[in-house]
């Protein structure tokens, strides 16, 4: 019998290796007729061309250990990938055929270097990248080495039930700070609003980015798309291995096959009908967002079916701005968000030239700042912020991508479930494991390495599992 795993985007593409890797067979569902979920490689219509982008903009750290490990293993033979930690770091220039570019934590601004990463470990390195920086002034940058610095000192923890707001405002962080660092650091990484966002959370990504290694804050983004970057090439790597892909085939119901819960069963429709009809599974990971998990747990685990349910979620919608000629864009530049002129932008990345357009991405993250703008208005919008902020001609093409529940909000009240959150409602559902970024054991924020992170650890549970059962008596 095989794992059956629901759902390959991220979470369910590294749980499927990860099981192929120690040799127990995979028969995994996606539901769309592509594999990467909500990080996926996408047509995009600028001018007259279509380019291959990805559904939003994405950008990678260092510190996502499991994903460039997942990435590294699906990308061999090339074998030598550097990133797939450690590793030298890749450059734009850089000749490596690493799918990814990686470069030293770098933030632009319109107004100068706002915050960059120096090669000294943790703190001191944050100390040097600060010096000779212009935006912040000497009392912002003091106030900055003095949070981190506490924070340390505290463990990186001790900050439950607690906003972001609340938690800046304890240790004094000036109000320019906020608006001009925090403010904008705690939108890219938890898509929500410093007012609501969890503190401890933002403490988690402060710690394992700005107070790790040097390496841990480098910028990572894909060379050509998010698909060719792990999805794809996972999803090649998983059929070489053997294990059985079904792409537009969606589960529409599970089930134990026995009273103990020792096989599943599941219910899928695909192009041709139903799909593993009467097949039984050793076992069950479901990497499908909360709301379709919910909806397939309802009568297994009404206990699990009721958290998963009270997830919110937010938008980002990704401009794609594209010039004839070169514009010149830095890898990564921070915007000046002010949504009072229209201009909502938060971050520029340089997405290279394609078929003759040299293509930016402007990421506009939290719904609540541009709830009522239509898109063709905030692409307009947006090319016209970008083009004053930057001094940059007006971009001659504009599309945008709304993704509209891109990421779960990342409150404190929000629920707290592990890959193993059904198998305590009971003993009979100690074969079904969730993963999702929502499921990530590292209570990280929606993101690709909590989703990858959560894929890993269900299916090295599920190999436990089934290592035990025809183990030695
Ligand atoms: C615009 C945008 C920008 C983002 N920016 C960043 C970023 O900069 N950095 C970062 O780390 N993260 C970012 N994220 C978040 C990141 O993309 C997600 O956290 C991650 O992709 C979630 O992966 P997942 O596998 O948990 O879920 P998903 O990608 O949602 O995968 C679930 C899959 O299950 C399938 N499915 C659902 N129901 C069924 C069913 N019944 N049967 C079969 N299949 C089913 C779906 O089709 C989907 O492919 C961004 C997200 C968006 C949308």
């Amino acid at each position: 019998m095989s794992v059956a795993v629901v759902g390959g985007g991220w979470a369910g593409l590294a749980a499927a290796a990860e099981l192929t890797d120690r040799g127990i067979g995979v028969t995994l569902f996606e539901a769309a007729p592509q594999w990467g979920g909500r990080a996926r490689r996408c047509l995009v219509q600028l001018g007259d061309t279509e380019i291959a982008l990805d559904n939003g903009q994405h950008l990678m750290l260092g510190a996502y250990s499991e994903c460039l490990r997942q990435i590294g293993r699906v990308s061999r033979p090339a074998g030598d990938l550097a990133g797939a930690a450690p590793g030298p770091r890749q450059s734009a220039a850089g000749r490596s055929p690493a799918p990814f570019l990686r470069t030293r934590m770098h933030i632009a601004t319109p107004d100068g270097v706002l915050l960059r990463r120096t090669s000294w470990p943790g703190t001191a390195g944050v100390i040097g990248g600060l010096l000779g920086t212009g935006v912040l002034s000497a009392g912002e940058r003091w106030a900055l080495v003095r949070f981190l610095v506490a924070l340390r000192w505290r463990g990186w923890h001790g900050f439950d039930g607690l906003t972001v707001s609340q938690l800046l405002a304890r240790f004094r962080q000036p109000e320019p700070l906020v608006r001009r660092l925090w403010e904008p650091l705690c939108i890219a990484a938890m898509n929500t609003e410093i007012g609501a966002a969890c503190a401890q959370t933002f403490v988690t990504v402060l710690r394992d980015s700005l107070g790790a290694g040097a390496d841990a804050s480098d910028f990572i983004t894909p060379v050509s798309t998010l698909g060719a970057l792990f999805p794809e090439p996972a999803a090649d790597w998983l059929q070489r291995h053997g294990a059985r892909l079904n792409l537009r085939t969606t589960v529409r119901a599970i089930a134990p096959a026995d009273a103990t819960g020792s096989a599943w069963r599941v219910q899928a429709t695909g192009p041709g009908g139903a799909v593993a009809d009467g097949e039984e599974f050793a076992a069950l990971i479901m990497a499908v967002p909360p709301p379709n998990a919910a909806r397939l747990l309802q009568e297994l685990a009404p206990g699990v079916a009721a958290r998963l349910g009270e997830f919110e979620f937010d938008t980002i919608a990704t401009v794609y701005l594209g010039w004839r000629d070169d514009p010149g864009l830095m890898p990564v530049t921070m915007l000046a968000e002010d949504a009072g002129r229209g201009h909502f932008g938060q971050w520029l990345f340089a997405r290279g030239a394609q078929h003759g357009w040299h293509v930016g991405a402007v990421v506009v993250s939290a719904q609540g700042r541009r709830a009522a703008v239509v898109p063709s208005e905030l692409a307009r919008q947006v090319a016209a912020q970008a083009a004053e902020q930057l001094r940059l001609p007006l971009a001659s093409a504009t599309r945008v991508i709304v993704e509209k529940r891109a990421t779960w909000r990342c409150l404190p009240t929000r629920p707290l479930l592990g890959p193993d959150a059904c198998t305590q409602e009971g003993a009979r559902l100690r074969r079904l494991w969730l993963a999702g970024d929502h499921a990530c054991p590292d209570r990280y924020p929606a993101t690709l390495e909590g989703a990858v992170r959560s894929g890993v650890a269900a299916a090295r549970g599920v190999a436990e599992l089934l290592a035990l059962a025809t183990g030695p008596a």
